[in-house]
């Protein structure tokens, strides 16, 4: 690596306009494949990392165009890092990431591990090589990208029959965290994550009462009335509702230590120690002290 020319990244959400790619289970891939780009993006510019995307909106691309809007960007050179986002089908389940034939497996090994620590399942990084042409690389995104560090991300299967519904619909963000905190490691950036404000809030259940819900997370009732603009003590199921700031957090679904980590820039180390937990293991409502 040439570690006079700072790096950019082309972020590139796959497919768009009259290509939807794959799709199942209320998942269209090119939607997804824009959200998880745009997060990406947005991230990126928090943490000062250059970066573009080959399309903005739902938008057709052919190889082509898709090819020489990377060209133009930055240009053809292995300073340029390409991230081309898309998700999988066939039955699977778990994350791919596929390297350039040109490149070596330093960026794709780094967002493999920090996959498997965001929650997400991998089942593998590796180069893919073109059956009819062994020496050149199977996806044109790569192939046809000169000398730009380019890789292409399955993040889970829409037709999953294990989590990777659920890791799309709900972790898109995390999946695409793991791919930002990789960039900005592997460009020697520092990484920050991600602030979130108020991220204590419950969801109503079936039995629940506005009075079990505050004597469950240790506040009142006119407390939960205040902070929700309640007029009257009726909630209905689903319902969401903010919990008073305190140093506790509930586990959602799709949560792991190593995220919630994160979210309240402490360590899973000391949540474990916090906790007295004797697995990482969680449970969904489960009550964790995030401080002391
Ligand atoms: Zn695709």
């Amino acid at each position: 690596m040439d570690e006079r020319v700072p790096k950019k990244v082309v972020i590139d959400p796959g497919h768009g306009g009259a290509d939807p790619g794959t799709s199942a289970n209320g998942i269209v891939e090119k939607d997804y494949n824009l959200k998880i780009s745009q997060y990406m993006s947005k991230r990126l510019n928090d943490l000062g990392i250059p970066n573009t995307l080959t399309r903005t909106k739902d938008e057709t691309l052919s190889p082509n165009e898709r090819v020489n809007r990377i060209k133009n960007i930055y240009g053809t050179g292995n300073d340029v890092i390409v991230i081309s986002n898309h998700l999988n089908s066939g039955g699977g389940d778990g994350a791919e990431i596929i390297y350039a034939l040109r490149n070596n497996d330093a960026l794709s090994k780094k967002i493999s591990d920090n996959m498997l620590l965001s929650g997400q399942n991998v089942r593998k990084y590796y180069q893919r090589r073109l059956p009819s042409n062994s020496s050149k690389d199977y996806y044109f995104i790569i192939r046809d990208t000169a000398n730009n560090e380019s890789i292409l991300m399955e993040y889970g299967f829409v037709d999953s029959s294990k989590d990777d519904v659920n890791q799309i619909k709900n972790n898109y963000e995390t999946l695409a965290e793991a791919v930002v905190k990789s960039l900005a490691e592997y460009m020697g950036y520092n990484y920050s994550p991600v602030k979130i404000d108020n991220n204590n809030y419950y969801i109503v259940k079936k039995g629940d009462t506005l009075w079990s819900i505050a004597s469950k997370y240790g506040t009142s009732v006119n407390k939960l009335k205040e902070i929700n603009n309640l007029s009257s003590n009726l909630i209905s199921i689903g319902q969401k509702l903010i919990l008073p700031s305190t140093n506790k957090y509930i586990v959602k679904k799709g949560d792991t230590l190593y995220g919630i980590s994160r979210k309240f820039n402490t360590t899973v180390s000391d949540l474990i120690k916090l906790n007295n937990l004797k697995s990482s293991t969680l449970q969904i409502g489960q009550v964790l002290i995030i401080s002391k």
